[in-house]
């Protein structure tokens, strides 16, 4: 049995000891990727192969696949292309703060989309605003994430797409979450660009790309050198790319795992229904990634409960894990009307590659006691 149980892969996941070695194999490599000698060719070599291995994992071709310093950057490089005056962003209510508060829209040029209750986009108001829009001559840019990092909630991004490109627009979705853990597919999803990030699934921190659909251009944020077809100058961060191709080829041959993936999150969530009759799942209604799982009781505090559970050897996030380590209320939540004091005892577990059995008793175990001990000390000092 593990030593402790870390259930918090949507905040990132541990190295898998595959792409460890690959790594270090790489920071071997002793060439610049652009340079024409062997050592430079051999480098290069290595970035290509981890492109195929990318593009692989999304069904898209390994030239329209960019490599970045992670989601976020991507998040920014596909928000830039589309941020002048003709563009107006349409952005849903849930996004990664990388894509909300990625600056690159400024208030007069973005839409808000709503969600339903059960963190889901809202088509019905995508289509009518961009019908209502239509007569100011703007050219809709959507960004609609594949699921959303707190809920797991996956997203209509096809039946968006359609809407979008009807309405002459075009869509990037955030995959970051999605990638791994439920197949991807650019053509299926209809998306134009689409971002990944390496360390969701077991790759590097601080890897990602943007992978474009076929004929779909970027406007570069990172200006130099001739680096990533033009399109990211710098020279490449070879090693991270060489892990992110690993992971990627991993990821895809693991999706296999996901339905005993989802089978430990049910019986996570069954467990914790049956030790707190009051305790909701959110967004339990809709289709959801395997991995993931948010769960409230009213009236007790998450970080109460995070750390809690720390002290008893499980890692969880309340809501959405800060990089600041704070604990600030979710923006997701709100988006989706849950009442704060539901909201303020959310806690998000999510599963991986190695969650086991033993990892969901441990947590039901801790949390049945926490919940308890904290419900008893409420109703005394009531
Ligand atoms: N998008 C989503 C949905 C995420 O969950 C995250 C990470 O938390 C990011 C983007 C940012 O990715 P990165 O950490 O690689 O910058």
């Amino acid at each position: 049995m593990n030593q402790r149980s870390y259930l918090d892969h949507n905040a990132t996941a541990p190295l898998r000891l595959e792409v460890r070695e690959a790594v270090i194999d790489a920071l071997a490599l002793s060439g610049n990727p652009s340079s024409v000698h062997t050592e430079g060719r051999a480098a290069r070599a290595a970035i290509e192969r981890a492109r195929v291995q990318v593009a692989k994992l999304v069904g898209a071709k390994p030239e329209n696949v960019i490599f970045t310093s992670g989601g976020t950057e991507a998040n920014a490089l596909a928000l830039a292309a589309r941020s002048g005056e003709a563009w107006h962003g349409y952005l849903s209510a849930i996004e990664h703060p990388s894509v909300l508060s990625g600056g690159r829209f400024s208030r007069e040029t973005t839409t808000i989309i709503p969600v339903t209750p059960e963190g889901v986009v809202d088509l019905d108001v995508l289509r009518k605003t961009l019908e209502e829009h239509k007569p100011r001559g703007w050219r809709p840019f959507v960004s609609l994430m594949a699921a959303n990092n707190e809920t797991g909630a996956i997203q209509p991004v096809a039946e968006a797409a359609a809407i979008v490109h009807d309405a002459g627009g075009i869509l990037h979705s955030d995959a970051v979450q999605a990638a791994g853990r439920i197949p991807l597919d650019m053509t299926a999803l209809g998306a134009d660009m689409v971002t990944l990030s390496a360390h969701k699934i077991g790759g590097p921190k601080g890897v990602g790309a943007l992978v474009l659909a076929e004929g779909v251009s970027v406007e570069p944020l990172i200006k130099g050198g001739g680096q990533e077809g033009r399109r990211r100058a710098g020279t490449e961060n070879l090693a991270g790319i060489v892990g992110f191709g690993v992971v990627a080829g991993l990821a895809a041959a693991d999706l296999t795992k996901m339905d005993a993936i989802a089978q430990l999150r049910d019986a996570l969530e069954e467990g914790v229904s049956a030790l707190c009759a009051d305790a909701v799942v959110l967004s339990a209604g809709v289709a959801r990634l395997p991995n993931t799982s948010c769960t409230a009781v009213p009236g007790v505090k998450a970080e109460t409960l995070v750390i809690g559970l720390d002290l008893a050897g499980v890692a969880v996030s309340a809501g959405s894990a800060c990089s600041s380590g704070k604990v600030e209320a979710s923006h997701v939540l709100a988006a989706m009307g849950v009442a704060p004091e539901i909201a303020q005892g959310a806690i998000r577990v999510s599963l991986g590659f190695g969650s086991e059995n033993t990892d969901i008793q441990r947590y039901l175990s801790t949390f049945g006691a926490l919940v308890k001990r904290l419900k008893q000390n409420a109703k005394e000092a009531a």
